[in-house]
């Protein structure tokens, strides 16, 4: 896919990876939060070639009004992947794994969302997947928690997720397209890294419960290094560029 070569050597014997990472090293991440000016908040990620951009709007006033709950704000999310995000032509309808990214998304994004403060209102969470190389669902989630927080929407914690894998026989960091396809298996973690919450728990194969556990502590290592790169990026929305 996406040109590269399906015979590649996952994990060469010096420990490199098909892209010339490292084991625990996570691709190259850029977020910039404020980038629509008619969302109430709004972040763009790549995160290594996924591009997506997520739009937030409210609280607002609840349609269908039946969906309003008077004891708290309600979360809704669509992940949805545009066309020529992928090399064959997208159906643009939801299919069933967006309609599950979405679901898992709006659940991993409601213990950090304060949403009893918001009575009768809904937070809408819109992300347009632009291009997608693997792990999209994590780097959604990302720009999702930027964008929230960039909206003013108030927050236990910023949400940060990274996935963590097995390639190989070894647990990687940050599971690439490639790998999710030919590897063993791909753990998706959405983490609150004040709170030292897991909100997000996802697992696509095999591993031993030694493997599944050094696949978690990986994974909240890079939701760590995510971490980091969405606090740059708000700082750098609200503050400019000499943050420090
Ligand atoms: P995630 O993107 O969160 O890893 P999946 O494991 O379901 O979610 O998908 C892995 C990757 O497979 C996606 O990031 C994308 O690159 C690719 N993919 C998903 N859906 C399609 C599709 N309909 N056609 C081609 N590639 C796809």
């Amino acid at each position: 896919m996406g040109g590269r070569d399906s015979t590649m050597v996952l994990l060469d014997k010096n420990g490199i990876r098909c892209d010339g990472r490292k084991i625990d090293e996570p691709r190259k991440i850029m977020i910039k939060a404020g980038v629509l000016k008619n969302a109430n908040g709004s972040a763009y990620i790549e995160f290594g070639d996924n591009k997506i951009m997520c739009g937030v709007y409210g609280p607002r006033d609840v349609h269908p009004k039946h969906m309003a709950n008077s004891s708290t704000g309600i979360l809704r999310c669509r992940y949805h992947m545009v066309p020529y995000s992928v090399s064959e032509r997208k159906n643009p309808a939801p299919s069933r794994r967006e309609i599950e990214i979405s679901k898992v998304i709006k659940e991993a994004l409601e213990p950090a969302v304060m949403l009893e403060r918001f009575p009768r209102t809904a937070v809408d969470v819109f992300i347009e997947v632009l291009q997608a190389d693997g792990g999209s669902r994590c780097a959604a989630l990302d720009a999702a928690s930027v964008a929230l927080a960039d909206a003013g929407i108030p927050m236990r914690d910023m949400v940060s997720a990274c996935a963590a894998g097995k390639v190989a026989d070894t647990v990687v960091l940050d599971v690439n397209n490639e790998e999710d396809q030919a590897g063993q298996a791909d753990m998706p973690i959405g983490y609150m890294p004040n709170l030292e919450k897991v909100t997000l728990l996802q697992l696509d194969g095999i591993m031993s419960p030694k493997e599944y556990k050094e696949c978690i502590e990986t994974g909240i290592k890079g939701c760590k290094i995510v971490y980091e790169i969405q606090k740059k990026a708000l700082n750098e929305r609200y503050f400019g560029d000499d943050h420090k």
